[in-house]
């Protein structure tokens, strides 16, 4: 039943389009201890993961700035870029194929704007300035030495919980060894690392202090798409209106909605459940706890607001999959073994030869024609390796390499040139295929082509 002009603008805008302030009252209840229970593992893991290693490496690291990453103590490079590619790929199609299925599960249990308003910010706020009610007289006061003390506590801590929390995410771009040298030694060496920190400590307390519910309401991508990818089928945190309609305050009568407005006055969005699902809920299932307390209170079944899809309450029945589900798990599965693929096939030694840019061929004293060549060897693992190369066609032709040995150091880069030379009586074409073969020790690397200039056949 549609009670309100909720589909006209969204719930924390007033008709003046001023911004309306949301106060929600302390959740209470099974889905809040659950989501807590979560929230503390994510929190330690974003926390506590930047500090573990294997063998001397990060387990992960996304260093943008450096062009390297390490997935599960792997480094990829950005000749590995297809993989990452696929698997970036692949994380998107899960969460459209995940959404599809169970809504926005993510918003309300996994992402870190909700967990961190949700389940640290606004515990301080709670525990400083006391619940909802508590909040608004506060604001309502004229300056006083106890507001002053409170407001500057709660902005003092979470000035410092903005600073923590942005430490963090440097760490898993940076590393943390790296981070702590931001910290410690002089600004003007880290002039860049420190303009970041002090720039997302600020945006950070600014989002949790100020613009909260907004960042998931007006900003996340994610949460605008929601209204092309659910449909009646998804499960989502659904007000049972079968059950509940007609509200009425009166136990005896009507639906079981005694319209207490428990499940409104919780709400972090400020939105009404009842009116059916809108862009602002981020399934966090506060509501379904307030309510599920004024059932037991008035000793009818819990699970009036609860999860389920549009059509299950409709029709009684839930139904997960559906012809769109199993075309994306499809889809899915299809991404994964190439993920897998790449991954099993990747080459922990890469080199690329290609013929120097520019350059042409020379015709050499002894009357042999060279072509000069740049070489450059990723070496992707953790030991230093001294590569050879080999030509193996046309097997006349020779090799000569400008530095005398050619190791690259563990997850180095060799860029280095080398020379061929081929004899002007045993060419054949203008552009002559040549075709190399990369060594360590006697084991094959890698084969490349390339080709061979010349003035032409005699
Ligand atoms: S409607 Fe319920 S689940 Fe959605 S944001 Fe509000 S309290 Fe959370
Ligand atoms: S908490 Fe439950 S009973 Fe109270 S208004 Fe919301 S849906 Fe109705």
């Amino acid at each position: 039943m549609d009670t309100d002009n909720f589909r006209d603008h969204i719930s924390t805008v007033s008709d003046e389009g001023k911004r309306v302030w949301v106060h929600p009252h302390k959740p209470k209840g099974r889905y809040n201890t659950y989501r807590q229970i979560v929230a503390f593992i994510l929190i330690s893991l974003m926390f506590g993961l930047p500090f573990v290693s294997v063998s001397g490496r990060p387990l992960f690291l996304f260093d943008i700035i450096n062009r390297k990453f390490y997935l599960f103590g792997v480094g990829f490079w950005p000749q590995d870029f297809h993989i990452f590619l696929f698997m970036m790929i692949s994380l998107l199609l899960f969460i459209i194929l995940f959404t599809v299925i169970f809504g926005r599960i993510w918003c309300g249990w996994a992402c870190p704007q909700t967990i961190f308003m949700e389940m640290v910010f606004r515990k301080i706020e709670y525990w400083i300035e006391g619940d909802a009610r508590q909040q608004i007289k506060l604001n309502a006061e004229p300056n006083n030495p106890t507001k002053f003390f409170k407001k500057s506590l709660k902005h003092g801590i979470f000035i410092i919980l903005s600073w923590m929390i942005t430490n963090s995410l440097l760490a898993w771009i940076v590393g943390i060894d790296e981070l702590f040298k931001i910290m410690t030694e002089p600004i003007s060496e880290h002039t860049g690392g420190f303009v970041a920190m002090l720039f997302f400590t600020g945006f950070l307390y600014w989002v949790y202090a100020s613009f909260r519910e907004q960042i998931c309401t007006l900003v996340c991508p994610y949460g605008r798409l929601q209204g092309v990818l659910l449909d009646e089928k998804s499960i989502l945190v659904h007000y049972d209106f079968l059950r509940g309609e007609p509200r009425t305050k009166k136990k005896t009568e009507g639906g079981d909605c005694i319209d207490c407005h428990h499940c409104v006055d919780v709400c972090p969005t400020g939105i009404d459940i009842r009116n059916g699902t809108q862009l602002e809920c981020i399934n966090c299932t506060a509501c379904m706890d307030a309510c599920d307390s004024i059932m037991t209170k008035i000793k009818k079944p819990t699970g009036l607001i609860r999860y389920a899809s549009f059509n299950g309450i409709k029709n009684g029945v839930e139904k997960i999959f559906n012809a769109r589900t199993i075309g994306y798990s499809a889809i899915l599965l299809i991404l994964l073994s190439l993920v897998t693929f790449f991954l099993t096939t990747r080459q922990p030694i890469e080199a690329t030869i290609l013929r120097t840019p520019g350059s042409t061929f020379q015709k050499m004293a002894d009357g042999q024609i060279s072509n000069l060549f740049n070489v450059q060897i990723a070496n992707k693992t953790f030991d230093e390796v001294t590569p050879t190369i080999v030509l193996k066609n046309p097997s006349h032709g020779k090799i000569r390499t400008i530095t005398s040995d050619m190791i690259v150091k563990p997850e180095g880069l060799l860029q280095t040139a080398f020379f061929v030379y081929l004899s002007p009586e045993k060419i054949q074409h203008v552009a002559t295929p040549l075709e190399f073969e990369v060594l360590v020790g006697e084991k094959l690397i890698q084969t490349v082509r390339s080709s061979f200039i010349s003035p032409g056949i005699k």
